[in-house]
């Protein structure tokens, strides 16, 4: 039985036809998160509710649990020296492992009030880091501690490291979940996973407009809407297409928004990243387990030279 669903040949063009999904590990509770870093050659990604942070060594195949007590991480991300940043649900803050190996605090509250749970993450080509905070970390013990939102609403924040400012730049959403920005970077995609409090609501990738000065954005509306589950994290490949998490698979969008293909998984989906020496290989979180497919694409803002050694 064929691993993928293709339902535009744009998508047979992202696959490769005798490229199989493999599941490389599992274990976990709730597989969340995946970062992939180059310099290390492994991949990290979260397992919420046991609170650690997974580690796929692409040398040798093995995994191991790379940190405990973590603050029940979710979404990650990496900067542009390397570093990994994290979303912290027990936390509620953004964190960031630094090269001498310790977690550095980057930013904790907005106004005097303290972020709900953020949950993804995100870092532009200005260094400004981007980040959603819905409340899935404080509703209950199993990944996060209970506590009220002081905020009272669930929004999507832009952090300047260099300035200290952080600001709600989106904030017409139920639960900001996934987010990505456009190759061009012109386009901020944010899932909404409303429909996990209020049934009805759209379960849908959401496109917004950034303007100039990148503090303000203009909702263009529905991207996309989830036919299975809900979309959670996702990533743009370099053509603008977008690899979103779903209830029964990964789902391939256009940047004209047309489903094209999927990518079918025997587990519920959270997330996806591009990883592998070339950027080629698509790590896939999905519940229990961290699953990989060699695929025919490369992540936005990876560049041309990704894969080569210079002489
Ligand atoms: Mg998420």
């Amino acid at each position: 039985m064929s691993d993928y669903e293709i339902l535009d040949d744009r998508f047979r063009k992202l696959t490769i036809g005798h490229a199989k999904l493999e599941r490389l590990w599992t274990g976990s509770r709730w597989a969340e998160g995946p970062v992939y870093v180059p310099a290390a050659r492994h991949l990290l990604w979260s397992d919420i509710p046991n609170d650690r942070l997974l580690r796929y060594d692409e040398g040798d195949g093995s995994v191991s649990v790379f940190e405990t007590h973590c603050n029940n991480q979710n979404g990650h991300t990496l900067d542009h020296e390397g570093r990994v940043v994290a979303c912290e649900h027990r936390g509620r803050r953004i964190s960031r492992l630094e090269h001498d190996g310790r977690w550095q605090p980057l930013v904790e509250t907005v106004n005097g009030k303290r972020f709900n749970s953020p949950n993804d993450v995100v870092v532009k080509s200005d260094g400004t880091i981007w980040f959603t905070d819905p409340v899935y970390g404080i509703e209950g013990h199993y990944e996060g501690t209970v506590a009220a939102s002081e905020i009272g609403g669930s929004h999507v924040y832009r952090f300047d490291e260099a300035t200290g400012a952080v600001s709600a730049v989106i904030t017409d959403l139920v639960q900001p979940n996934g987010l990505s920005f456009s190759p061009d970077e012109k386009i901020l995609y944010v899932s909404d996973t409303g429909a996990s409090h209020v049934p009805g609501l759209p379960r849908a990738i959401m496109a917004y407009d950034l303007a100039e000065d990148g503090f303000s954005a203009r909702a263009r509306g529905v991207f996309a809407e989830c036919e299975a589950g809900m979309f959670d994290g996702f990533r743009v490949d370099q053509g603008g297409n977008i690899w979103a998490s779903s209830a029964d698979s990964v789902r391939v969008h256009s940047p004209d928004s047309t489903l094209i293909g999927r990518i079918l998984v025997p587990e519920l989906v959270s997330n996806v990243c591009f990883g592998g020496p070339s950027r080629n290989r698509l790590y896939i979180t999905a519940q229990t387990s961290l699953y990989a497919v060699y695929v025919n694409a490369q992540p936005a803002g990876s560049g041309p030279a990704v894969g080569t050694i210079s002489a």
